[in-house]
């Protein structure tokens, strides 16, 4: 574990820390983001899988009375729901721009306004990308253009073609590891998710853990600022709280706060 000047500090060398705050806490609110935390980096999002271990302990948390566990992620709901199925379990899908689990519903109005504008741009680019190896993925509100398996040559052309199909709609394009998107241009991001989900679960009174590592995250680092926040991967401009190395790391937390948990059931 490293140990660095300023920035985000080590989570598993902050434990009795947090522990104090789940146990001063009515409800625990866990929000994980999914690849690259719950789930190792893949070189194809069909290919990034949730280990065993980890699904296990999602299911433990998400089953316990004083907790309740959401995936926020730029995948789409239906697509989480194919890599862990749970009726227990928030899903934020598209950066927060769907919700859907617990009893709660939200799409955002503007993403349904432009939905059908991005669809047409990713059909397009999809067209002119055919036969290379940058793969288009239609979310359903966004569309996603992945460039892991694409070569340099490749990989820069796309910015330029994307540019050709965006026409004058109003959307955004964002960058993420290795990955170009397309969002609707609407003030909402997977910190005003976290947010809104708190609202809406156990009245708003609960203590959040939230763990992610994608440029994403950060929003959400920025909205709880005053929450457990924690980054995978050290980066020392975050405003996260806290940081772990790698998915594995994160699998070591979970498990402490499930133990945290367990004893607070108990007491
Ligand atoms: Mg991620």
């Amino acid at each position: 574990m490293k140990t660095k000047a300023s920035g985000p500090r080590p989570a598993l060398a902050a434990l009795a820390q947090i522990r104090r705050k789940i146990r001063h806490s009515h409800h625990l609110l866990l929000l994980l983001d999914y690849d690259g935390t719950l789930s190792p980096i893949a070189a194809t999002p069909a290919q990034a899988v949730l280990p065993e271990k980890t699904a296990t302990l999602l299911r433990e948390l998400s089953n316990n009375p004083f907790a309740t566990a959401a995936i926020v992620s730029g995948r789409s709901i239906a697509d989480l729901r194919k890599v862990f199925r749970s009726r227990k379990v928030i899903y934020a899908g598209n950066h927060g721009l769907e919700i859907s689990g617990q009893g709660l519903h939200f799409q955002h109005p503007g993403a349904l306004q432009s939905r059908n504008a991005i669809r047409r741009i990713s059909s397009e680019l999809r067209k002119r990308l055919r036969g290379g190896n940058v793969q288009v993925e239609w979310k359903g509100f966004t569309a996603s253009f992945h460039f892991r398996l694409a070569s340099k040559r490749e990989a820069a052309a796309v910015p330029r073609l994307l540019a050709e199909c965006l026409g004058s709609n109003q959307v955004q394009v964002t960058r993420g590891k290795r990955v170009l998107e397309v969002r609707p241009a609407v003030r909402w991001d997977k910190g005003a998710a976290a947010v809104w989900i708190r609202r809406h679960v156990n009245g708003g009174r609960n203590a959040c853990i939230y763990i992610g590592d994608d440029a994403t995250d950060e929003d959400a680092f920025r909205a709880l600022k005053n929450e457990v926040t924690v980054r995978v991967g050290y980066r020392r401009s975050s405003p996260a709280r806290y940081y772990v190395e790698n998915p594995k790391e994160v699998r070591t937390l979970l498990s402490f706060v499930s133990d945290c948990l367990a004893e607070w059931w108990v007491v």
